[in-house]
């Protein structure tokens, strides 16, 4: 017989066909086990009774317990019920607009009654429209509880009855059918060593708490649990992947590293760079396919490792190639990596979207012999007609931009899968990286090339426009550069760029040539014409360059010290960290100036406070992420993790993923192959879980 909770939906009572469709539509509630993983969001607490005293219009739903006094008088025409209720600390009203005979009839003076409900203040008083009563709150033979919890719904839902007490109804009658047929989800000797509650005990008490205490119990069980499958299913993968894939062998350190460290390397490497490249050095030679995060805040100088390592490859007679999320940002590696190996054998090109047919056909020839050692470019290298003679070494840059799909493509190009280095200036906690990036092994660069002066960063008013300019002029006078950055958002691009052409006329009126110079670099140029601008200001021969946040990623310009950024409040965090490290690439003290509108919502006046009390990229992730929750961490993330979440937070409950990681390694260590009696429950769920969703861990 089918496990009662992979029966659908529909079937409940209650539900029937036509809900059935729109909850799956709407909420993706398919089965019984999908409406009893729809975990309330939070929780009113009856528990404590209030004193009208204590209370005031801007709490939220609140518990009381008193007598009616008496009803007040209202003209027939206002059609309302008004009660007076006193509980001897003090008195409000209770108001009713709707069934006014029914609790005419049940309701009366002289009664002690309980009621619930949100104060409100009506003409100075304090009121409680349409209240629970006790005795309503309880239905016969129904499971209940004094905290409440509210499910997330839709208005649709909503439409067609199903609000959050419809859904808490439906599970209550699910519970009731189900719980005594519920098989236990975790082996009993994780149960028993964690001492965590029942499955059935904790389902019934995160739907309907039987008190706080079992509340936070069923939570911390569920959370867990889903967070052990996660690490279980990614430490598995792992182990099968080092198992099944021979990574290339790079047996030797040769002359094109060696050369280029010993001649042109062009300063010291820091502690921090050279640790990672050992980190790198001892996978390629271990025979083990190397599938490495590569995290370094920006300007840590992540792009000199690669470059080692893909030298290491080209030692080895192996071809490497290195992916950047623009073409700007490909170009310029392309040139610096060019200029560094200048007089070496080791041949690099580049290839973007605009690269010309002729020039891509003998580029893609070459690249075919093997004749190209390393490939430069944009996502155009995951074509098809990309094919590499022996392709040993990927590098992906600023990988948060791109998605899952596509670095799995890149991964497929060679029979064998080769060494991936994958490298990303979002520094987020590395238990987090690992989960949402499936198998990675991790590796920081956490110091900055030495002499860089930390950047001073200030929020302004868009009214102190003038002042910030006469900064611009001082700075440009000591002979600076200037960044002046606008923000380009998908959905509201029109405008965007109308403020962005708007900026650019203020600025060259502001800063009129011929005493000035000023260039626009934003995605509606034509590449030479972008190319022609990002040179001027490369070459130091424009003073100001106004731009979108095309600029946002790598481009390297030591020279410019100020970023102004405007409209600051309408950039993410994790953006305006990457902006900002576009300066403070010199010897010079840099600035950045956060503009913006007076009016803040409190998010975006954390985000800027943030901004401005810090330097660092960890907190700045950090904070980040609690800001906002990973759901929308740089977007695609979460299409990047093995099983989607239903009760944990990866931004809250980084405590309890740490923790269950752990547990993980332990199982695994203790059982690889999970072929013990006492394991079988959890092969048997880990199947479950991956035939219900898309497994892309292994293409990280
Ligand atoms: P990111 O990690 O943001 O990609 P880059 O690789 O672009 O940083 O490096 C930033 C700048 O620092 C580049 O100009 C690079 O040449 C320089 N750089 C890198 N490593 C060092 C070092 N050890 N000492 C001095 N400068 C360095
Ligand atoms: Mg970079």
């Amino acid at each position: 017989m089918d496990y009662i909770l992979d029966t659908e939906i529909k079937f409940l009572p209650g539900v029937g066909p036509k809900r059935a469709e729109l909850l799956q539509k709407e909420l993706n509630i398919r089965t019984f086990g999908d409406l009893l993983h729809h975990f309330p969001f939070r929780y009113i607490d009856k528990t404590r009774i209030y004193a009208i005293r204590e209370i005031s219009e801007d709490m939220p739903d609140v518990l009381l317990k008193g007598k009616i006094t008496g009803f007040r008088e209202v003209s027939a025409k206002q059609k309302r019920l008004i009660a007076m209720f006193s509980d001897g600390t003090g008195s409000i009203e209770l108001v009713w607009f709707k069934g006014i005979p029914y609790f005419k009839k049940i309701l009366h003076a002289g009664n002690t009654y309980t009621i619930f409900g949100k104060p409100t203040s009506f003409n100075g008083r304090l009121n409680i429209v349409h209240p629970e009563l006790d005795d309503m709150v309880k239905e016969e033979g129904k499971i209940t509880s004094s905290i409440q919890a509210v499910y997330g719904s839709t208005e649709r839902l909503k439409d067609i009855g199903l609000g959050t007490r419809d859904i808490s109804r439906l599970q209550s009658t699910l519970l009731g059918m189900a719980l005594p047929r519920m098989e236990e989800t975790l082996p009993s000797y994780l149960i028993e060593a964690n001492q965590f509650i029942s499955l059935r005990e904790a389902m019934l008490n995160v739907h309907f708490p039987q008190s706080l205490d079992l509340l936070k119990k069923a939570q911390d069980r569920l959370k867990f649990e889903e967070l052990f499958y996660i690490e279980l299913s990614i430490l598995r993968t792992r182990t099968r992947r080092v198992k099944a894939n021979n990574g290339f062998l790079f047996s030797q350190v040769g002359e094109n590293f060696n050369h280029f460290f010993h001649h042109s390397l062009p300063f010291g490497l820091t502690d921090a760079q050279k640790r990672v490249i050992r980190e790198i050095r001892a996978d390629t030679r271990s025979g083990r396919q190397m599938n490495r995060l590569l995290q370094g805040d920006v300007g840590s100088g992540k792009t000199i490792v690669a470059l080692m390592c893909m030298l290491i490859a080209a030692d080895n007679g192996y071809q490497s190639c290195m992916m950047a999320p623009t073409e700007i940002l490909a170009t310029q590696h392309f040139k610096s990596i060019t200029e560094m190996l200048r007089g070496m054998g080791v041949n690099v090109a580049l290839l973007t979207g605009s690269t010309r047919k002729p020039a891509r056909r003998e580029l893609l020839e070459k690249l075919r012999q093997g004749e190209i050692h390393i490939l430069i470019g944009t996502h155009a290298l995951v074509e098809d007609a990309v094919q590499f003679e022996r392709l040993g070494f990927v590098v992906i840059d600023e990988q948060h931009r791109f998605g899952v799909a596509q670095r799995g493509k890149l991964w497929e190009k060679s029979e064998h899968p080769p060494h991936i280095l994958v490298m990303t200036a979002t520094p987020i906690p590395r238990t987090l990286a690992m989960t949402l990036y499936g198998d990675l092994d991790v590796s920081v660069i956490n110091e900055l090339p030495p002499g860089r002066k930390p950047v001073k960063t200030v929020h302004y008013f868009d009214s102190k426009r003038s002042h910030v300019f006469g900064f611009m002029r001082e700075q440009i006078a000591a002979g600076r550069q200037v960044y002046v950055v606008y923000p380009l958002i998908g959905e509201s691009e029109k405008m965007d760029y109308k403020n962005l052409q708007d900026g650019w006329e203020m600025i060259t009126q502001v800063f009129p040539a011929p005493q000035y110079k000023v260039c626009m670099v934003h995605g509606k140029l034509k590449n030479d014409e972008k190319e022609a601008a990002m040179q001027e200001f490369v070459r130091g021969e424009a003073h100001i360059m106004v731009a979108t946040s095309v600029i946002e990623v790598g481009v390297n310009v030591p020279n410019a010290s100020v970023m102004v950024i405007e409209s600051a409040e309408r950039f993410g965090l994790a953006q305006l960290h990457q902006l900002r490290g576009r300066v403070g690439r010199g010897a010079e003290q840099s600035f950045c100036i956060l503009m913006s509108g007076v009016k803040l919502s409190d998010y975006s006046r954390s985000r800027i406070s943030k901004m401005c009390s810090t330097n660092d990229g960890f907190e700045i992730a950090e904070a980040d992420l609690k800001l906002r929750g990973p759901g929308d961490l740089e977007g695609t993330l979460q299409s990047g993790m093995a099983f989607s979440l239903h009760i944990a937070n990866l931004g809250t409950d980084s405590k309890i993923l740490e923790y269950a990681r752990q547990v993980a390694e332990q199982v695994l260590q203790a059982d690889p192959l999970l072929s013990d009696a006492k394991n079988a429950l959890l092969l048997k769920i880990l199947h479950k879980l991956k035939n219900s969703s898309k497994d892309y861990s292994v293409v990280s």
